[in-house]
Formats: structure tokens, C-alpha cells, sequence
């Protein structure tokens, strides 16, 4: 039985400056005769141009959202949501869309933040007003918030903090029973999914967009380094783009901001330290983790990329990646890029046992044990899978 309440809906201004993505936001700009070009170099837009720049940098920073954006308190309603489209419309333009994912990460823990902060008549009315702006079916009943069974699937798939998975959900008339709390993280994640997706530009707006905020994008670069390998080691030059497709689908994930998990995340610092990436370069992997935590992935990463000394342990092989369903060799369908959605042919040789082995033939460097940061060899043993069982000997294969 659904529950009437009596709380006023909220002002629409107020809502579409917290809610800036929400459908019908446009409204705010009803009178202002805005275009995308003096968006971006009317002064009389600066203010929202200031902003924007400060929620990517922010997010580049920050995706978890911890830290306020100072200059949010000031801002108008209006503001917020032109400095709002600035920011997507600049990181659809970026080079890259790492910033991006970043960025959508960011905000979308940012509305969840301000949902779960919220209480009593309050809470209930943003949980419902954004629910029903996103299309998802939440309902408050007299025994709780439910959430369609669908939605529930489609939006719990990816989250992986908690326990979301459906056995451990009570499910009563096709809806899933939910607190406020997860109805807030269930929102979270359909509005970083609306954000992670550029919006698209012709050509000519890329190119200005680029031409107008080199600044921004270099300080990104800056920001969000591109992998870098440690100084001291053989080999020189990371190659991401060389990177077994297991690999390529565990850096994606984290980047639009979806878990890994734990075996994803032993397997792919491994990989990265064998292939000589430095400490830095690994933790970047993990920060557009829905639960990244610096000092927590700090800490992790030293632990599998210092063990003996500085060796680290050996990223798992092929089999006991797919004994966690880690291994995409027959594609990955939801990847952006057609090469990822691909099968991988070299990934179905016979020869091919382990994702090192996979990098060096499609002519990455591998960091040989013996190379630790340019140190003498050690002999050592193999370092554990996460999978719990005793190590396997060793491959006689060269990785
Ligand atoms: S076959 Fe091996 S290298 Fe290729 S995707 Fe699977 S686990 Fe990775």
C-alpha cells in the first residue's frame, strides 16, 4: 500500500542546482539566451566557467567526493547548473575520458552524499522527486522503500561495497525492500551512468573547446597522470595500449567507476608493477573506485608490488584469471571501443598461459624478477593468487 505524505515538493530552482542532471533543469535557463560558444567565453559567464573548472579539478582529485567544493556555497542555482554544463560539455571534448568517468564518479557520490545526509520528510521527498526524474522505480510503502526488481538488477550489478547481491535482498510483490541509505546508493549509480556517457560534439565544438581550455586539460594531465614507468627499471615505456584484454577490462572498470573485485584488484597491481609501472601509476588505476580510499590503496598496492624486497607477487595466469572470471578473451560487449568488443585471437593460442606472456608478445616490456628497480637477482618463490589455494608451481613459460 503506498504511503501519502504531506511534505511540500521542493522548489524547482533549488532542486536543479542540487540535481543539475535531472531532466527539466534546462527550465533555469529559460530567460538567459545562452549558447554553447558564449558558455564558453561570454564573461559574462566566468563565474560558471570558475565553477565548472573547480568540479573537474575537483573530481580529478577527489572522485569520491570527500572534500566540498568551496566555491558551491556562493553559487546560485543558476550558476551551479551552467557551471554544470560546462563541465560536460568540456570533458566531452577532452582527450581522454578518463576525466570524464572521473568526473561522473564525483558528482553522482556527491547527490548521493546530500540523499543519505538528509532525514525524515525531507529525505523521502528527494529520494522520490530524483527517482522519478531518473526513471527508476522507487516507492515508499508502508513497510519501507522498494525498488522494482529490474531496476534493482540493472542498477545493483556493478556495486560491490556492501552486499547488494540479490539472494541476500528481501523481495517482496517484484520490488526489492531497501533502506534509504541504498536507495541513495542505487540513485548514485544511475546517475553516474547517465554522467559517464559524453555528450556529443560536432568536430568544430571539439576543437574550440580544446583550443579555449588548454589550461584545464594540461593541469588534468597533470592531475591524472598517464601511466609512467619507475625509474630504475629495464624496459623504459609503458604500453596500455599493449595490455592483455583482462587487463584493459580491469583498468575500464575502475575508470567508469565500477568495482573490482578483490581478485581484479591483487591481479592488476601485480600486472602493473611487473610491467614496471611506478607505486604512483598503480594507485592512480584504483581512484575511480566507488570505494577508493588513498591511504587503504597505498598501503595495499606497497604490499603485493614490495613483497621480497621490492619483487612483488606474481600476477596471476590466464587460468586462474578465468577461475575468477577475469579473462575477456572473447570480448567484452559493453566496451566503448570495438577493439575491446572484439575476440582476441592470440588470447586462444595454445603458447598462451599468462597476461605478462601476452604483453611481451604484442611487444610490451616485462620487468624480470631478477630486474627488482635495477637490483641484483633474487631467486624467489611464487607469490599467492587470491583465489586461497596453495601457490602453483611456478610456469616454465618466459612471462
Ligand atoms: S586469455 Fe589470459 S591474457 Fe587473454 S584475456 Fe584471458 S586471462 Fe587475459
Amino acid at each position: 500500500m503506498a504511503v501519502r505524505r504531506s511534505a511540500a515538493p521542493l522548489d524547482d530552482t533549488s532542486l536543479y542546482g542540487e540535481y543539475p542532471f535531472l531532466p527539466g533543469a534546462e527550465a533555469l535557463l529559460r530567460d538567459q539566451g545562452w549558447t554553447v560558444r558564449s558558455l564558453l567565453e561570454d564573461p559574462a559567464y566566468e563565474g560558471a566557467r570558475v565553477l565548472g573548472r573547480a568540479r573537474i579539478l575537483a573530481a580529478a582529485d577527489d572522485p569520491r567526493a570527500i572534500r566540498n567544493v568551496a566555491e558551491f556555497a556562493t553559487a546560485t542555482p543558476e550558476v551551479r547548473y551552467l557551471s554544470f554544463l560546462f563541465a560536460r560539455l568540456v570533458l566531452a571534448a577532452a582527450p581522454s575520458m578518463a576525466a570524464l568517468r572521473r568526473w561522473a564518479v564525483a558528482e553522482s557520490k556527491r547527490s548521493s552524499s546530500r540523499l543519505e545526509s538528509l532525514t525524515g520528510a525531507e529525505q523521502e521527498e528527494e529520494l522520490r522527486t530524483v527517482a522519478s526524474k531518473l526513471h527508476a522505480t522507487l516507492t515508499l510503502t508502508a513497510d519501507g522503500w522498494e525498488v522494482g526488481l529490474v531496476d534493482y538488477l540493472r542498477l545493483a550489478a556493478p556495486i560491490r561495497e556492501g552486499d547488494f547481491r540479490l539472494v541476500r535482498q528481501e523481495v517482496r510483490r517484484g520490488a526489492v525492500a531497501v533502506r534509504s541509505q541504498r536507495a541513495a546508493r542505487l540513485l548514485e549509480e544511475a546517475i553516474r551512468r547517465t554522467l559517464a556517457e559524453p555528450i556529443p560534439l560536432t568536430e568544430d565544438v571539439v576543437q574550440f573547446v580544446r583550443g579555449r581550455e588548454g589550461e584545464l586539460f594540461g593541469e588534468l594531465v597533470a592531475r591524472m597522470p598517464l601511466p609512467v614507468a619507475r625509474a630504475g627499471v629495464p624496459g623504459g615505456t609503458l604500453r596500455p595500449d599493449r595490455f592483455p584484454p583482462c587487463i584493459r577490462k580491469m583498468r575500464r572498470t575502475l575508470q567508469m567507476g565500477e568495482n573490482l573485485s578483490h581478485a581484479g584488484r591483487f591481479a592488476l597491481a601485480a600486472f602493473l608493477h611487473r610491467a614496471g609501472a611506478d607505486a604512483e601509476t598503480i594507485v592512480d588505476a584504483y581512484r575511480g573506485a566507488p570505494d577508493f580510499d588513498e591511504s587503504v590503496t597505498r598501503y595495499q598496492v606497497e604490499n603485493i608490488t614490495q613483497r621480497d624486497g621490492g619483487v612483488g607477487y606474481e600476477p596471476p595466469e590466464c587460468e586462474t584469471l578465468r577461475s575468477h572470471g577475469l579473462c575477456v578473451r572473447d570480448g567484452d560487449p559493453t566496451a566503448p571501443d570495438p577493439k575491446d568488443r572484439a575476440r582476441d585471437p592470440l588470447c586462444f593460442e595454445d603458447r598462451l598461459r599468462h597476461p605478462l606472456q601476452y604483453y611481451r608478445i604484442r611487444g610490451g616490456t616485462v620487468v624480470e624478477r631478477g630486474d627488482r628497480d635495477g637490483g641484483p637477482a633474487t631467486p624467489r618463490a611464487e607469490g599467492p593468487d587470491t583465489s586461497g589455494r596453495p601457490a602453483r608451481p611456478r610456469s616454465t613459460d618466459r612471462r
